[in-house]
């Protein structure tokens, strides 16, 4: 049987997050987007709501919910600011749920308990400066050398590049096969900050997620000891696609959390302002866009439920999070851009908060997968294509402690 209802720990999460982010975040980040800073004090008090490790088992330092919860929490980390929601995408979605799924037991105790405790900031390398969508571009090299790799290489467009303290990234061991554009070619490594060698930097001239961090970072012949390869050699590629199954999945949820605050800014806004002696929401074509708002709240919401529903049963969604991602993203961008016009030139200025979802829901349309490679990975399954081999799926986390 069906059943939309949210559990009480689901509700009692939901609460909470939203309670926190109203009261801490939503009264300073005007100020914060405006600084074009990140508040690091944010995320200490993220990691004591356990969010940091929301979806990692209550052995490696998490809180041990489920997928559910992820979604719920990304949606209204978003709702009050996208870098809320980035943080957990990089470091929860990207991060955290693949080392525990293709980590070694060493790996999960020295990066994934510190990570879900929130006592260390992780992200993930994938974009070069030559390299976004195309993946097999990536021009980072790992040789081996005796029991390490000597990693060089460049990441750009990483988010909290300059903040995280580890780092999933990937790179080239075999180099004929770089070469050939095989993917079997490619491994993954945690990098440390602190790895000589090691060098970030942040991007100024970002014009969206301003109170987030994304840089780029450089490896100038890192040393990286053998036991910081996940999975085996040239399991990378799969490893970088199976991190953005989880990714995706907060992506989207956050893209559905902009869109429920656009719809609510709007309906505030349309009673508030009168135009021909009346609230423009009376007018036919402002309540249009109302009304598209509420549809595509409601089934980006359906869309990422279904895929942590799926996730919650460890059964292979990467079509299911694409399409999810794909819709409440570009659903986003309609809805924030609708939010504006609705807004009229208020809408045009920072003093209402519908400019800053404008500016901030446009990255999601971009990261972590293009609306394009969305829609191609959408129409290739239908085409018969692409056929999803099973993976290491994603277990519930009750069934993981
Ligand atoms: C705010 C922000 C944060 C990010 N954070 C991270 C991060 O933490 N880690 C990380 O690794 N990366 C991150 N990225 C990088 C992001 O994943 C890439 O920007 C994205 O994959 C697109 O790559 P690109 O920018 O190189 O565009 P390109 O791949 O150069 O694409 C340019 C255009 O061509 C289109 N295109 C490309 N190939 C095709 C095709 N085959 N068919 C049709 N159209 C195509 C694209 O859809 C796009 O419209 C971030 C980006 C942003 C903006």
């Amino acid at each position: 049987m069906l059943n939309f209802d949210l559990t009480e720990d689901h509700r009692l999460l939901e609460q909470t997050v939203r309670e926190w982010a109203g009261r801490e975040v939503a009264p300073r980040i005007h100020d914060l987007d405006r600084a074009h800073q990140l508040d690091r004090g944010i995320l200490p008090q993220m990691a004591s709501l356990g969010l940091l490790g929301i979806s990692v088992p209550a052995k490696y330092g998490g809180t041990g919910m489920d997928y559910v919860a992820l979604g719920i929490a990304s949606e209204e980390l978003e709702y009050v600011d996208t870098s809320l929601r980035v943080i957990m995408s990089v470091h929860a979605g990207l991060n955290c749920l693949t080392l525990l799924a293709w980590g070694t037991e060493d790996q999960k105790q020295r990066y994934l308990v510190p990570q879900a405790q929130g006592q260390k900031i992780a992200s993930y390398g994938l974009t070069e400066p030559a390299a976004g969508s195309d993946a097999r571009g990536i021009q980072t090299v790992a040789v081996r050398k005796g029991d390490r790799y000597v990693i060089t290489g460049e990441k750009m467009w990483i988010s909290m590049a300059d903040v995280a303290d580890h780092f999933l990234v990937f790179g080239w061991t075999d180099l004929e096969k770089k070469r050939q554009r095989d993917v079997s070619g490619m491994s993954a490594f945690i990098i440390e900050r602190g790895f000589k060698g090691f060098s970030s930097g942040t991007l100024k001239e970002k014009w969206g997620i301003l109170a987030g961090n994304t840089g780029c970072f450089k490896m100038d012949e890192v040393e990286v000891p053998r036991e910081n390869l996940v999975g085996n050699e040239g399991e990378g590629f799969k490893i970088a696609m199976f991190a953005l199954d989880q990714g995706r999945y907060t992506v989207a949820a956050g893209a559905t959390g902009l869109i429920r605050a656009c719809r609510d800014a709007s309906v505030k806004y349309a009673r508030e302002r009168k135009a021909f002696g009346v609230e423009i929401g009376s007018h036919q074509l402002v309540k249009e866009m109302i009304a598209q708002m509420e549809s595509d709240y409601q089934a980006s919401r359906l869309l990422w439920e279904r895929a942590g529903w799926l996730k919650n049963i460890g059964r292979r969604n990467t079509r299911e999070t694409g399409l999810a991602k794909w819709f409440a993203t570009v659903a986003s961008e309609r809805a924030a851009g609708d939010a504006v016009q609705i807004h009229g030139a208020n809408g045009y200025s920072d003093e209402y908060p519908v400019g800053r979802f404008y500016r901030n829901c446009k990255g999601a349309v971009i990261y972590e997968g293009t609306r394009e490679i969305h829609k191609l990975m959408q129409a290739d399954y239908l085409l018969g294509y692409r056929v999803d081999r099973p993976t290491r799926c994603e277990l519930p986390a009750w069934e993981r402690q």
